[in-house]
């Protein structure tokens, strides 16, 4: 958090304070507010400076409404849902800028909350137009941000308008991520253990490159093992692999070597001669080793190999895990990512889950409660752990670092 205020360090009282939040919640047919889990996130912040005396305004986009006025994407029942969770009224605006929401908010009193319209009702707000930022910051005395998941967006919301406000900090959830994904991460307790699976090596050659400096093991599994394994000129059959990749994948693989980190590759596979993803089924499985044969695809991690990476796990200090190590949507092919998942619930250390797939799989693993940290981004929390910045931080540093 190098340079960038907390809300704890910030005299909020009596003063506007616009909340980035990230509502972007699952409606259900009727309107209603399907799964509550994002609004429940956000309700420390929210707490907080209504206890510390602050008029809070929340901002938030809801869908992809694409810069048109839908009702389908009101933030309405949102509205209704947080008024519940705080037991207080919650001021509902029918836009997020303009004279009127101007107006409603000088009115508002301390420790009172409004919740503007979904901001991408505008399509200035993706486009993080000028004059359309301006009138977002005209709304607030203080800017501070809560949402992770589109940090890594330079959006009105989250960048645009900040230089215009005096004072910016981050909120709970925010500090949160940070605490993990770059603290613990940048600075583990040893031995450091990484775990990193998903579809394609290319999305992920950023974190393999950037952990092969602070890890002490990395463990691959998912489909880009078989890019790895094709750059040891192992046999993979049809699974899954990216050709462009294979020099790149030589390359890390020496560099691990080189920088002294323990890189382990699948020792056993799950394979199958069918993959049914609408349906959710396999067709005939069988555990391959070493060779895959053609007509046969890897769709999991094989159990010796699940076994010896629940090892290292339970032994790390620091566990990072980012991308499934399987086809995990598909319960036969689930498996080898549930290990992973309750090896890090038996773990000791601090267990880090680095968002999207993989934190669906902790949750359809049963073990989501015993790991330390669950990252609420996907794209934001890539980004984060490659080291890069994240416009919606970058606009809140109030001090360059030296
Ligand atoms: P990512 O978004 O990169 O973390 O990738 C997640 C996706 O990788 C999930 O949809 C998994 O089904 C997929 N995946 C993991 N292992 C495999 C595999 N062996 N073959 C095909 N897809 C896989």
């Amino acid at each position: 958090m190098e340079g960038i205020n907390s809300i704890r360090d910030i005299a909020v009282e009596g003063k506007r304070v616009f909340v980035r939040v990230d509502f972007n919640v699952p409606l259900d047919p009727n309107g209603h507010v399907a799964d509550n889990t994002r609004i429940v996130a956000a309700l420390p912040t929210i707490r907080y400076l209504l206890e510390h005396g602050a008029k809070v305004v929340l901002a938030s986009h809801l869908g992809r409404p694409k810069g048109q006025r839908n009702p389908k994407y009101s933030l309405r029942p949102v509205a209704e849902a947080l008024a519940t969770l705080l037991n207080q009224p919650v001021l509902f605006l029918e836009d997020c800028i303009g004279s009127e929401v101007e107006d409603s908010i000088s009115e508002m009193a301390e420790n009172s909350v409004v919740l503007l319209e979904n901001l991408r009702f505008h399509a200035e707000e993706e486009a993080n137009d000028e004059n359309f930022s301006k009138a977002l910051a005209k709304l607030a005395d203080v800017y501070v941000n809560d949402a992770f998941g589109t940090a890594h967006r330079a959006h009105a919301s989250t960048a645009g308008m900040v230089p215009y406000v005096s004072e910016k900090a981050v909120g709970f959830l925010i500090e949160k991520e940070l605490e993990f994904l770059e603290g613990k991460v940048n600075h583990p307790e040893r031995p450091f253990c990484v775990v990193l699976g998903g579809a394609k090596v290319s999305d992920k050659i950023g974190v393999i490159e950037s952990v092969l400096d602070k890890a002490d093991r990395v463990l691959i599994g998912g489909a880009m093992a078989y890019t790895f394994a094709l750059a040891q000129g192992r046999s993979v059959g049809n699974s899954r692999v990216e050709p462009d990749y294979i020099e790149l994948a030589k390359s890390l693989l020496e560099k691990a070597k080189a920088k002294n980190v323990d890189l382990q590759l699948p020792i056993d596979t799950v394979v199958t001669n069918k993959v049914d993803f609408d349906g959710r089924t396999l067709g005939e499985l069988k555990i391959a080793e070493g060779v895959i044969e053609d007509g046969w695809e890897g769709v999991d991690i094989g159990p010796k190999t699940a076994e010896k990476y629940a090892d290292f796990i339970r032994n790390s200090k620091t566990v990072l895990w980012n991308g499934p190590v399987g086809i995990f949507e598909i319960e036969a092919s689930a498996q080898g990512s549930y290990k992973i998942a309750h090896a890090m619930a038996a773990c000791e250390g601090t267990t880090i889950v680095g968002g999207g797939d993989c934190v669906k799989a902790i949750h359809q693993s049963g073990c989501a409660d015993e790991i330390t940290f669950l990252s609420t981004g996907g794209g934001a929390s890539l980004q984060l752990l490659e080291g890069k910045p994240l416009p919606g931080l970058e606009a809140l540093k109030t001090r360059t670092s030296l």
